[in-house]
């Protein structure tokens, strides 16, 4: 065993993750002695690696897909925003093996959105969001939580919409997908956390023509940065957020609960993680 933390993200596949060279990159900044790593899981060895990896000097974990909702059950200390999301992206390893799961999505998403639009103000106004899958989840309880009055979600698949209303409450309201531009006319925030628009997606397609210049959009997909989603939107005069910073974000707090030190997200982190 080691006598340095260890820390990993854990998925399948897992060999796409920024996570490590964020970590790393954070590691060598502070001066910590410790180690970041990606481990590649299959579904069925999910289990055992999270009770081998406390006895092998690993004090925590990322989790990436497919792993986020499975992890849950294994968990034995859920946060709250975990709960209500129905997944975990960060866990911590008790000296006694006990396992603390939460989610720093939500928390990634808002603080990148504070840093790149420091004026936006979630009260002003509602939400549009694009997509329903896991990121829209955390999404939108970060949103609920900043204080955002009304969060309008459209979705290709309809159902999976009408399931975000039916565990998020009144506050949440759904459009169809082929009329997801109307959702935009009053929108203050507005969010794609579909993949389209990622290198080697669909084109996201949907009119911005709706799309207010004081609305702030923000797309999840960094892959390319300044997607056409993002792009569309600058040109409509609005003020634009790419979505690395939602990742880099979202690590801060397992880092600072593994290695003791609260990380910087800067330019500097950004050109590190993109180098
Ligand atoms: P997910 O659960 O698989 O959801 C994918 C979403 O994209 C669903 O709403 C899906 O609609 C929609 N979609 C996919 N193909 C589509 C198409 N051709 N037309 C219309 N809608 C389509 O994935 P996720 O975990 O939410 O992640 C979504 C994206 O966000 C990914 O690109 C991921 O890399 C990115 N992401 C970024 C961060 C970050 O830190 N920046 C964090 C998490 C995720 P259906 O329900 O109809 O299939």
């Amino acid at each position: 065993m080691t006598n340095f933390p260890r820390a990993a993200v854990i998925g399948n596949p897992v060999s796409h993750s920024l996570s490590p060279k964020l970590h790393g990159y954070w590691l060598k900044r502070y001066g910590i002695e410790g180690e970041y790593t990606a481990l590649q899981v299959m579904e069925d060895a999910l289990e055992t690696t999270l009770r081998t990896l406390p006895s092998q000097g690993f004090i925590g974990a990322n989790v990436t897909i497919p792993h986020k909702v499975n992890v849950m059950q294994f968990a034995d200390k859920i946060t709250d925003r975990a709960t209500l999301i129905g997944a975990a992206n960060t866990l911590t390893f008790k000296e006694d093996g006990r396992i603390f799961a939460d989610n720093t999505d939500g928390y990634g998403f808002i603080a990148n959105l504070r840093q790149g639009a420091p004026e936006w103000d979630p009260k002003r106004g509602p939400a549009a969001i694009f997509g329903a899958g896991g990121a829209a989840r955390a999404i939108i309880v970060a949103l609920a939580d900043a204080g955002v009055p009304e969060i309008i979600v459209a979705n290709r698949t309809r159902a999976k919409a009408e399931a975000l209303r039916s565990d998020f409450g009144a506050r949440v309201s759904v459009v169809d997908w082929v009329q997801a531009d109307k959702m935009l006319e009053d929108a203050n925030t507005v969010i794609n956390t579909t993949s389209l628009g990622m290198v080697g997606a669909h084109d996201f397609k949907v009119s911005l023509d709706e799309l207010s210049p004081k609305a702030v959009v923000t797309d999840i997909v960094y892959n390319p940065l300044q997607t056409p989603f993002l792009i569309a939107a600058a040109k409509k005069g609005c003020t634009t957020v790419d979505g690395l910073g939602m990742l880099l974000h979202q690590g801060v707090p397992g880092f600072e609960r593994w290695f003791g030190k609260r990380p910087d997200v800067d330019d500097e982190t950004r050109r590190a993680v993109l180098a």
